[in-house]
């Protein structure tokens, strides 16, 4: 489904105009679309159903608003969560605990025992430290917690570097040959109960070969495993599954293309299967509503100059990432702009020599495909505010986070004594 159609002369979220928004709310807000993300909810679930009872885990860091963690909870999904604020935010969602996989690298030992005390699916493991660590915490706690080793399958993803993470030299996981010796010590550590292997290789991918290299490696090691006696009944597969950002670009693999290469790369490994997708499931479901300032003549193009700015929206500055930016209401007159926020810094940059439609100030834009790793990733650089986010259910819609601004900046911070004297 299409979550930002044209419509009489003006781009709607689902069946809302995004002028009324602007409008009610402000520029810039981030609008999501609850029928795209539960769409794509759906479909990846249909593309899994050859499969024994699948987890799907969404990836909270992807987007964590208590209102689209709520409108997933109702999917049936579960959550993939990296720090105890996630945790809490997933079970707050109304999650339940046994659909929860705890990952990440450093997890404190105040993490674990939270998570242990509330309960989880499983937490995936990335070194000898942390099993010794959770170790400790469940034995102190008198109580078992399930584990999976992540492994590093040292396979390159084929995307932009910072979001890659299964190759050797990321931090990532445990070598996967270390594997059957990691597992060893696991079995001799009391308050651990080994039960499955993870991997995740990065994000944004757009070919499943690298997926595919790396199951085959993951698949050969669960074998290896229960020939060394570990009952071994959950592989969590990860997320990663790339979305289509530039409609010009071929697109990536679909959900079903995904769902058919794991029925075949898994299918005699007799485990149940873990996914922990992001991006796919909310990606496409957003979009950063924004302002033209003004138009700012340039040497070669004008500098189209947006209310909204890489403190809001980082995904161009840090990843080069390429988003499709329209008029909401377009005057079918092409031009070629660079289009830029308002922050002090060059990076602060969405798009150059960009052919797009002829704006001018006060004109309304969409920055689409904003739903992950969007709002999430929002600061406060230059004293800006935190956006609002907005979401949009048929013709319904309201705002689910207020915008922040330098009232509640400064509220938050506090002088010191010395210099709160003045005498
Ligand atoms: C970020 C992350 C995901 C989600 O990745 P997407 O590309 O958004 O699907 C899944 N698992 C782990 C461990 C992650 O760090």
């Amino acid at each position: 489904m299409e979550p930002f159609p044209l419509r009489d002369g003006a781009i709607h979220c689902e069946d809302v105009p995004l002028p009324l928004i602007a409008r009610e709310v402000g520029t810039p807000v981030f609008v999501y679309s609850s029928s795209k993300m539960r769409s794509q909810a759906r479909e990846l679930r249909a593309a899994l159903a050859a499969l024994d009872d699948p987890l799907i885990a969404y990836a909270v860091k992807a987007n964590p608003n208590a209102a689209l963690l709520t409108t997933l909870a109702a999917e049936g999904l579960g959550a993939d969560v990296v720090s105890i604020g996630e945790y809490r935010r997933a079970r707050a969602a109304g999650i339940p605990a046994d659909r929860i996989v705890f990952s990440g690298v450093g997890k404190t030992a105040a993490e674990m025992r939270e998570a242990l005390a509330g309960g989880l699916c499983q937490f995936n493991l990335e070194s000898l430290p942390e099993a010794e660590m959770l170790s400790d915490v469940a034995t102190a706690m008198g109580r078992t917690a399930p584990v999976a080793f992540r492994v590093n399958p040292d396979v390159e993803a084929g995307s932009h570097a910072k979001i890659s993470t299964g190759a050797a030299h990321n931090k990532f996981g445990i070598p996967i040959d270390q594997a059957p010796a990691a597992c060893a010590r696991v079995r001799d550590l009391p308050g651990l109960a080994l039960q499955g292997l993870a991997v995740h290789i990065g994000s944004q991918l757009t070919s499943l070969a690298p997926l595919e290299a790396a199951f085959a490696k993951v698949g050969a090691m669960i074998a290896e495993l229960r020939a060394q006696g570990h009952a071994i009944r959950t592989a969590d597969l990860g997320g990663g599954l790339g979305i289509r950002y530039d409609p010009s670009l071929p697109p990536p693999p679909s959900p079903n293309d995904y769902g058919a290469m794991v029925a075949r790369a898994t299918r005699d490994w007799k485990v149940r299967l873990i996914f922990e997708p992001g991006r796919l499931i909310v990606g496409e479901a957003g979009a950063l509503l924004t302002e033209v300032i003004r138009v700012k003549p340039g040497p070669k193009y004008p500098f189209v100059i947006l209310d909204a700015a890489m403190n809001d929206l980082m995904r161009p500055t840090l990843y080069d990432a390429w988003h499709a930016i329209d008029a909401v209401a377009p005057k079918r007159e092409r031009v070629v702009a660079d289009v830029v926020g308002p922050i002090c810094e060059t990076g602060d940059t969405f798009a150059t020599s960009r052919s797009m439609e002829r704006v001018e100030a006060g004109d309304l834009m969409i920055i689409r495909t904003a739903g992950a790793y969007a709002a999430t990733m929002a600061g406060t650089y230059n004293s800006r505010p935190l956006a609002p986010e907005v979401l949009v259910d048929g013709a319904e819609w309201a705002v689910v986070r207020e915008r922040r601004d330098v009232d509640a900046f400064l509220r938050d911070e506090t002088l010191p004594p010395w210099l709160e004297r003045r005498d």
